[in-house]
């Protein structure tokens, strides 16, 4: 379990790693891929591929935002199937009890997003948060059919404690802490923008998998809810991070998944790595 903290002007940025890194075959993943451009990718960032341009690196980190006055979690990883999780002991690593988090933040409703709310014995694991979604993404949730078993799991529960907020896809959840929807992986996929003191940093949904969809934004991973939508979204986000110099933090990439887009000497958009 690794952790790592990096400040955003007065804002300190978390990232927990809570999922082992794996390979997985990344031309079953992106449809669209050749292994021809995967190898040129590979060249170009060896840190995300594993032996082969088939083999992308996976795994998953979760990012908590510390203000002068709050703690705000994006994100409660996969089910607890005990007392502890990589999550749980991530929180400990940073002196962070469960109990201090104020606000839980869902940016869609998969489960390995959502599923460590509870505890195995059905308490909410962060007692004293506002539990929070953008209204898009619960409003379609809700109504999943694929998913209405895991609703009842997670989310019903919220609401029957009156634990759940929703708010707009664009609310300012805290001070510099605002949500920008993303749709594509999901039909109201919610990343989360911070800015403080001119820097600024996109928490992302699974709006992207791999640095290779930098290279190649229209290489949508085969579980996104929509290809074409989630390819458009991805390459707005990347202009705009471009263009602003936001860090994006990526849940599923090499730990810890902090990179800025830039350009290489020909002028092509490509991921920086910023740790
Ligand atoms: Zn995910």
């Amino acid at each position: 379990m690794n952790t790592h903290i990096q400040k955003i002007g007065k804002l300190e940025l978390i990232v927990i790693q809570t999922q082992d890194q794996e390979p997985v075959p990344a031309l079953e993943m992106f449809p669209n891929a050749t292994l021809e451009l995967l190898e040129v990718a590979r060249a170009a960032q060896p840190e995300s591929f594993g032996e082969t341009g088939n083999d992308l690196l996976f795994t998953q980190n979760i990012c908590l935002v510390r203000s002068s006055d709050q703690i705000i979690l994006i994100d409660t990883g996969l089910p607890l199937e005990s007392e502890t999780s990589p999550l749980l002991e991530g929180l400990k690593a940073v002196g962070i009890t469960p109990e201090h988090v104020n606000i839980v933040f869902f940016t869609h409703r998969d489960g390995d997003h959502v599923g460590g709310t509870f505890t195995p014995q059905g308490q909410p694991v962060y007692a004293n948060a506002r539990h929070i979604m953008a209204r898009t993404e619960y409003q379609d949730y809700a109504k999943d059919e694929a998913r209405a078993e895991q609703f009842q799991k997670f989310f019903a529960p919220l609401v029957r404690k009156n634990l759940l907020e929703v708010v707009a896809n664009d609310a300012i959840i805290a001070p510099g802490i605002s949500l920008v929807l993303m749709p594509g992986h999901r039909s109201g996929t919610t990343s989360v923008l911070l800015e403080s003191e001119g820097k600024k940093a996109f928490l992302l949904a699974d709006v992207m998998h791999a640095p290779v969809q930098v290279m190649h934004p229209d290489w949508s991973i085969k579980f996104d809810w929509n290809q074409e939508i989630a390819a458009k979204t991805r390459a707005v986000m990347l202009e705009r991070a471009e263009r602003e110099h936001i860090l994006l933090a990526v849940p599923h990439v090499p730990f810890p998944g902090l990179g800025f887009i830039t350009r290489d000497a020909n002028g092509a958009v490509i991921w920086q790595n910023a740790v």
